[in-house]
């Protein structure tokens, strides 16, 4: 006999002696939530980490809220997921802030900044810096509420069918790259292209494109990069840390109890590390399949490009904070902390590394 029936049929003793020792697990939800995302379905890093975090805001709520997970295009297209979150279409969306740009230019701190934070300074700075307030400030207006849900680690610089020498081998080059880097490439005589994930290979097949970045090893694997294009460049200057983030429906939180609230928010947490442990994990493996098994031809960008992409990122970002004054106040923030950062971990981190590296 299920529990609901015997607490049904049972006398009115039974029923409050067994709710003091057991909550009523197996009720049926009482929040039955969608989450839209911009990736693939089930997609290798992305779209798991997004089933992963449903089913953990399922699990440690004890049944109260489901959560039902769309890929890309299944309920809206990929880039109409903030739009859709901020209407009450669904009440979760799982994407990267520098989608966005064209709601709110600040939002692009939030995800990857070139030249920017690593993961574990990203997560400094949004849970014991105060970026996490900022981001909050800037999803505000949308009725959103953000959380950082997944981290990537320092991405691939892209995949290439030329070899880049000089800055000069950037001009007209149509490449897909988002956000502040495609900004950056874009100053320097490049072409940049915002494709979602899913559109990624064909284009760079047929030639429509001429490189792509996406995100590491493990992802670029996953969409078979290497059988499109012949050069596999690093380090990922544009995104040294990306965070990928799940927004919460304002309206849709709100209507939550306090334990579910932060039931929520703690599983956002929880699958943002298990995210970054998960890429650091699955790049390793994956990068030695693609060198030994696939013969990619592994190139790191010569310094003097990316001394030169670093000083335009420089101006692009900066640029940012003229636009408005909420742009402004996080990139003053974001600029403090990483400056900051990067000290102390010129003696921590990097020292370490460079110990361990035997130089
Ligand atoms: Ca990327």
């Amino acid at each position: 006999m299920k529990r609901r029936d015997f607490i049904k049929g049972a006398g009115a003793g039974a029923v409050l002696a067994g709710a003091a020792a057991t909550p009523l697990v197996q009720a049926a939800p009482q929040f039955k939530w969608k989450m839209v995302t911009t990736w693939p379905k089930n997609f290798p890093g992305m779209g798991t980490g997004a089933n992963h975090l449903a089913k953990l805001i399922e699990e440690m709520s004890g049944g109260r809220i489901e959560v039902k997970v769309y890929g890309a295009g299944e309920l809206v297209p990929a880039f109409e997921i903030f739009d859709a979150v901020s209407r009450g279409t669904a009440e979760m969306g799982h994407g990267a802030s520098y989608y966005w740009k064209g709601k709110s230019e600040a939002a692009q701190f939030f995800a990857a900044v070139p030249f920017g934070m690593t993961a574990q300074e990203m997560n400094a700075w949004l849970y014991h810096g105060g970026g996490m307030a900022l981001w909050e400030e800037v999803y505000k207006p949308f009725g959103l509420i953000p959380t950082a849900a997944i981290n990537t680690g320092v991405q691939m610089g892209g995949w290439f069918n030329k070899e880049i020498n000089s800055v000069a081998d950037l001009k007209g080059l149509k490449m897909r790259i988002p956000g502040l880097g495609g900004e950056v490439l874009q100053r320097l005589g490049g072409t940049p292209v915002n494709l979602p994930g899913g559109e990624i290979y064909q284009a760079l097949q047929s030639g429509n494109i001429d490189a792509v970045e996406w995100v590491g090893p493990y992802n670029d694997l996953a969409f078979g990069l290497h059988k499109a294009a012949k050069f596999y460049y690093y380090p990922g200057w544009h995104e040294p840390g990306t965070v990928l983030e799940c927004f919460i429906n304002e309206k849709a939180f709100k209507a939550l109890p306090k334990d579910l609230q932060t039931i929520v928010l703690t599983a956002c947490k929880a699958a943002n590390m298990d995210g970054l442990s998960e890429f650091t994990a699955r790049n390793n493996e994956a990068l030695h399949t693609l060198v030994t098994r696939h013969k990619v031809q592994l190139k790191k960008f010569p310094d003097d490009v990316l001394r030169q992409l670093k000083v335009t990122s420089d101006v692009v970002v900066a640029e940012i904070a003229a636009k408005d004054p909420v742009s402004k106040k996080v990139y003053e923030s974001f600029v403090k902390f990483r400056d900051q950062v990067v000290a102390w971990h010129d003696v921590s981190e990097r020292a370490f590394l460079n110990a361990r590296a035997g130089g």
